[in-house]
């Protein structure tokens, strides 16, 4: 299946896939950005969106993202940072969200599992985020550890959803079949890492569960390596491992799995449409 995967990309010639997360701004990539991103488009990635975590690494995230035509970014306060946030970094998430390659507030969310801050401080930067998305009409990309209900709630109270508002995307999803519902059901995306290849996962019972123009590709580098490169270092150039994993939890082929994922994501991230021509 895998190599497959690779051959196809290889005898298609053109790259088309895009890695809705990543982060090339993690210490682990110093120095080898330009090569990961290389490797990226030989393996057939068209795109990839660095999100930051805080306003040091949103502002790295934007230096790359003016460096390689590839790359776009998010700027956000991550909840695991939540308690290290200054007042003041409100405003510089807004002036980097204001930058033209700047597609999303991202990530935020709220992590119940890792408790890196506390709750109340992380619910207070994710509702910031909130109204920094429907205020420059940006989509939101959640980060949600154990705390999918919450999220939820806090989403409704804020009336923050993807049907009437710029919506956002529940990133390396982990919730069950009924949370997956009550996350379409307000009009949000769902999209997968490595975790979706791993064995004993429930990722593909529930991927099936998402319709394509609603499920995006995403490898969380430098996190969650996909099988077959579980225990190394994640890469974008990893993806077409998820796309082959997406296609089989839906029972379709490799090539439309790419094409409706990309599309999803071109949508979602309002990149250029011009950018499959361009960067191919
Ligand atoms: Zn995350
Ligand atoms: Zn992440």
């Amino acid at each position: 299946m895998v190599d497959r995967c690779f051959s196809f990309i290889r005898d298609n010639g053109t790259p088309e896939m895009i890695d809705t997360h990543a982060h090339l701004t993690w210490p682990t990539f110093d120095g080898r950005v330009a090569e990961v991103v290389d490797r990226a488009r030989d393996a057939g990635v068209l795109a990839i969106v660095d999100l930051g975590t805080d306003v040091a690494s949103s502002r790295r995230a934007r230096e790359h993202a003016h460096r390689f035509d590839r790359v776009w970014f998010g700027a956000a306060i991550h909840p695991n940072d939540a308690g290290n946030a200054n007042p003041g970094d409100e405003q510089e998430i807004a002036a980097l969200c204001a930058d033209e390659k700047c597609v999303a507030v991202g990530e935020t969310g709220l992590d119940f599992y890792r408790d890196h801050a506390d709750p109340d401080v992380q619910e207070r930067w994710f509702r910031e985020m909130l109204a920094l998305a429907t205020r420059i009409e940006k989509p939101v990309v959640i980060h949600d550890r154990k705390a999918s209900r919450r999220l939820i709630e806090v989403l409704d109270d804020a009336r923050y959803d993807g049907l009437t508002g710029p919506g956002g995307v529940f990133h390396c999803f982990a919730g069950d079949a009924d949370t997956a519902r009550a996350v379409l059901e307000r009009g949000f995306h769902i999209s997968f890492t490595g975790n979706i290849t791993f064995r004993n996962s429930d990722r593909a019972e529930v991927a099936k569960l998402v319709p394509l123009d609603r499920l995006m590709l995403e490898t969380d580098s430098p996190f969650l390596a996909p099988v077959p490169k579980r225990g190394k270092t994640n890469e974008p150039a990893n993806i077409p491992y998820i796309a082959a994993a997406v296609a089989s939890a839906h029972g379709i082929d490799l090539d439309t799995a790419i094409r409706e994922t990309t599309r999803t994501a071109v949508r979602f991230f309002d990149l250029p449409p011009s950018i499959v021509e361009e960067l191919a």
